[in-house]
């Protein structure tokens, strides 16, 4: 059912204004809580949207995120007053990569599917296991395409409904980040160097991400650097990448300045930011 309704009370900022739609108590609204911007702004949403009952802000730990993003998790919920639903698998990436024996790189991310996407939908399969209506909210943008059709067929295989607020409503990244700012929250530190509050040392970078890393995160840099002499192949593939490694990276000026969007869009993991 789709309740999608403009701000609510004065002020889309004030929490307290928010009138509560009527209740389905059948359903549950399953938002995928990444600690990015986008996926913040898709909980508020999610509660000017549906009763705050059946919203569910759903967490997933990969113990490598930047520390500020999980400060951003807890001080968000706790502004949007629900409780944080975590369904971790308990691994850190590096330990999943270890386990699988295998350094996942941008063109195949075996940490988001093992640390997110099957956490999530074993979390959505038990809701609807248990009776429940599932819509699950996921914070993609138009620019995302493929992903959001991945989604769309995942709900559609997976017997629930799939939302995309950012989409629906036309919100940009940059609205989000204004709203939670303006809520008092401020966003992830990560943001400063990366565009995406995944991982610090996401696998799914290239070539002018991993220069932002060994800038201003080097510890994680050569821990990443280390894994691919630990592991004997690169976390860089495809076209000209696949000739470097990290270690080599760092003296190797690429081809062309990159700006601060082009460095670090690198897509979001899994419930989009
Ligand atoms: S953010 Fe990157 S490193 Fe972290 S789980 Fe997702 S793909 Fe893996």
């Amino acid at each position: 059912m789709n309740r999608g309704r403009e701000w609510i009370g004065d002020s889309p900022y004030n929490t307290e204004a928010w009138e509560e739609p009527p209740s389905d108590e059948s359903r549950r609204v399953v938002v995928g809580f990444s600690g990015g911007v986008s996926s913040a702004w898709c909980a508020g949403w999610a509660l000017r949207t549906y009763p705050k009952d059946e919203v569910v802000l759903l967490w997933h730990d990969t113990k490598e995120e930047h520390p500020d993003t999980v400060r951003f998790v807890h001080e968000m919920a706790a502004r949007l007053r629900l409780p944080i639903t975590e369904r971790s698998d308990g691994r850190s990436v590096t330990q999943v990569f270890r386990d699988e024996g295998f350094l996942g790189n941008n063109q195949n991310a075996m940490c988001s599917r093992i640390l997110k996407q099957e956490p999530g939908a074993k979390y959505i399969a038990e809701l609807i296991a248990e009776g429940f209506d599932v819509v699950k909210i996921v914070g993609m943008s138009a620019k995302e395409p493929r992903r959001v059709e991945r989604q769309v067929a995942l709900a559609a295989n997976g017997g629930f409904s799939v939302r995309f607020p950012l989409i629906e409503t036309g919100t940009t990244k940059q609205a989000a980040t204004d709203w939670c700012l303006a809520l008092g929250v401020k966003p992830s530190a990560i943001y400063c160097w990366s565009e995406h509050a995944n991982c610090v040392g996401c696998v799914k970078g290239g070539m002018a991400y991993w220069k932002a890393v060994a800038e201003h995160a080097p510890e994680v840099y050569a821990q990443r650097s280390a894994l691919e002499e630990e592991f004997g192949h690169g976390i860089l593939r495809g076209g000209d990448r696949e000739h470097y490694l990290l270690k080599d990276l760092v003296s190797i000026r690429l081809k062309r300045a990159v700006n601060m969007k082009e460095s670090i869009d690198i897509g979001s993991c899994e419930c989009g930011d």
